[in-house]
């Protein structure tokens, strides 16, 4: 029993059964990692027992904010696409606050993301909503073959042992932090009992509904930022710009845009095109915590807009 859950936590003892060729990794489903993904939708409805007050509401949407711009800003702006740079120490700490939202690793991510980008929407692509929604959108990461680390992508990021033991071991990090709410909870229940709130409750509603939010609504990116919206550049992929999406993820939906400068800091370019993840690292590099921030080249961009096509053609 023990010797079976360390090997479950142990992300290496699984990855190379899934390397070995005798253990068969074909398109099959991983059910061990299903019935846990199961269970963290099926919690959510334990809101009807634990009840609901303003302050457990305020922690979901804490809880979803923090957790999203590690996700966007660092797994994918910067462990995948390095279109900034910082310390080793700020790079530690949102590598473990992104794996709090139950997505993997930052080695795992920014590996399959990679892939994506030089794959995108061909028969090689994991996630492409060319395989139908539900495979973009989850079927995909609850593959077999898909639970390895793509290692040729991401030499760079397997240097730093810190961060290769966030991949080993990145169940532990949504443990914690579901550990640290309860603890929040249960001081909120006896220091300010008018709040009405509980140690469960703020459980409930800081991770489990919380990380339902976060997660189908970054899977969208995948299966809807390449299907719903419009595309002002051309990419040799379906790539939208979606306002939508683009608020609920914190800029991640000028997907369009992205595809088209995958190293640009920014991802919204003109002004109204919201990308508060990219409002937020101004700030952070104002602070001096980030540096060297990469932008779009404008030249590439006037090349690639469809507007400026259209004109030329019409003129030819
Ligand atoms: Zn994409
Ligand atoms: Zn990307």
């Amino acid at each position: 029993m023990f010797t079976y859950l360390f090997k479950w936590l142990d992300n290496d003892q699984n990855n190379q059964q899934i390397n070995d060729p005798n253990q068969g990794c074909d398109d099959s489903i991983d059910w061990s990692r299903i019935i846990p993904f199961v269970a963290i939708h099926l919690a959510c409805l334990l809101v009807f027992v634990v009840g609901v007050s303003w302050v457990a509401v305020v922690v979901c949407v804490m809880s979803y904010f923090i957790r999203m711009f590690a996700i966007t800003a660092f797994y994918h702006r910067f462990f995948s696409h390095k279109t900034f740079k910082t310390s080793r120490v700020t790079q530690f700490i949102f590598a473990a606050i992104g794996a709090t939202a139950t997505q993997r690793g930052p080695i795992w991510w920014a590996a399959h993301h990679r892939h994506h980008h030089i794959h995108s929407d061909s028969e090689h692509d994991s996630h492409s909503p060319q395989h139908g929604f539900w495979h973009s959108h989850l079927k995909w990461f609850l593959m077999k073959k898909n639970f390895a680390v793509k290692s040729n992508y991401v030499k760079d990021l397997q240097q730093f042992p810190e961060l290769r033991f966030i991949d080993r071991y990145d169940i532990l990090f949504p443990i914690l932090f579901a550990v640290g709410l309860f603890f929040l909870g249960s001081f909120l229940e006896k220091a300010y009992p008018a709040l009405g709130t509980s140690s469960w409750q703020i459980v409930i509603w800081g991770y489990f509904v919380s990380t339902v939010l976060l997660s189908h609504v970054t899977y969208c990116i995948n299966s809807l930022a390449h299907v719903f919206g419009f595309r002002s550049y051309h990419t040799e992929d379906n790539s939208r710009n979606n306002f939508i999406l683009a608020l609920l993820t914190l800029g991640e939906g000028w997907h369009n845009n992205h595809h088209c400068c995958p190293g640009s800091v920014k991802q919204g370019f003109k002004w109204w095109q919201i990308d508060i993840s990219f409002y937020l690292l101004l700030l952070m590099n104002k602070l001096g915590i980030i540096w060297d921030l990469k932008y779009p080249n404008e030249t590439l961009l006037n090349k690639k807009s469809i507007i400026n096509q259209q004109a030329v053609g019409e003129k030819t």
